[in-house]
């Protein structure tokens, strides 16, 4: 048996801590046991119902919920090679086809067929669970579990990074200091990055500097900025953090969309083509994304700090309350 923790149906609330029977790994897959799970904004939005219609998401009940996870295998399935009991692992939550024209080009986020672990099929907030093999990925001994336990999402700030094809010199700029935006931070060790937040978030946005930034501005002191940077990642999440961020972008400057504002952000057309400036989405990252993400983590020692928690799994209500009240940065639950 295992312990999980199960959104039992729509709506507010609805999760329960439930002893269920230990998956039997099948071809392909590796049956791991916890180490450590993360709780995001995903999470907190499952827990509280507000993936209904419409919101673009449609969760299927019963279902175990989390998505990021630091693992160790306890057996692999038939015809897996390449793990063994005891191998500490992490991978992406997206469970794509391997087949058609987007799982073959690089860009498996976009598959028809993906399905996210923890909203679409059971995920990671259990003693034990499976996962393909072909999503997992080893974990140097250089890399601690708490460490290890950021890998999802620091996969979602690598793969933004990827997709600015940054050059040398290039100036770089972060709007959003949260997780994410800390962790696209880590992704790009030896540039100079400046991170910039609302002077609400002021403490995380200087939190930044202890993460490498070489500058931390607070959006009211950052008109100056304006124009000024060759890559701006817009991590925040609002429409208005979206425009901002536009308006940062010098000639042949790229936005990267990393945030999802519910509402549509105003940017000036006229200047991305004056200017040649480009737009581009970034969403979470591709299965080969997660061959790189081993040595990107071992770059990024410092990051292990953003874990300001850890709890047991059957207290994740507490962990939600330290994220809402922004006490924690980061919050991992273990078994
Ligand atoms: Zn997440
Ligand atoms: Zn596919």
């Amino acid at each position: 048996m295992r312990t999980a923790i199960v959104k039992t149906g729509p709506g507010r609330g609805r999760t329960e801590v439930r002893e269920l029977p230990t998956p039997a790994p099948g071809p392909g897959e590796v049956l791991l046991e916890l180490v450590y799970a993360g709780i995001c904004h995903t999470d907190v939005n499952m827990i509280e119902g507000a993936y209904g219609p419409g919101s673009g998401y449609s969760p299927t009940y019963p279902v175990v919920l989390g998505h990021e996870f630091t693992a160790r295998v306890v057996a692999p399935g038939p015809g897996v090679a390449g793990f063994a009991a005891g191998d500490r692992v992490v991978s992406g939550c997206h469970l794509t086809c391997g087949r058609c024209r987007w799982c073959r080009g690089g860009r498996s986020m976009l598959c028809s067929e993906r399905e996210v672990i923890g909203l679409d099929t059971d995920g990671c907030w259990a003693s034990e669970f499976v996962m393909p093999a072909r999503n997992l990925v080893q974990v140097p001994e250089g890399v601690s579990d708490e460490l290890a336990g950021l890998a999802e999402p620091f996969a979602v700030g690598a793969h933004a990074v990827d997709r600015a094809e940054i050059r040398e010199g290039e100036r770089i700029a972060i709007v959003g200091p949260g997780t994410v935006g800390l962790l696209t931070l880590g992704a790009l060790p030896g540039y100079e990055v400046t991170m910039i937040g609302r002077r609400a978030d002021a403490a995380q946005v200087r939190l930044a500097l202890e993460y490498g930034a070489i500058a931390a501005l607070v959006t009211e002191d950052a008109a100056a900025e304006r124009g000024a940077f060759d890559v701006v990642f817009e991590t925040a999440g609002t429409a208005e953090a979206a425009s901002f961020a536009a308006e940062l972008l010098g000639p042949g400057g790229r936005l990267v969309c990393v945030g999802l504002p519910t509402a549509p952000a105003a940017i000036d057309t006229a200047q991305l083509a004056w200017q040649e400036r480009s737009v581009l989405g970034s969403r979470a990252y591709d299965i080969s994304t997660w061959s790189t993400i081993p040595r990107r983590l071992e770059q990024a020692p410092q990051l292990e700090s953003i874990v300001t928690h850890t709890l047991p799994l059957d207290r994740f209500e507490e962990a939600m309350r330290l994220l809402e009240s922004r006490e924690a940065v980061k919050v991992l639950l273990h078994p």
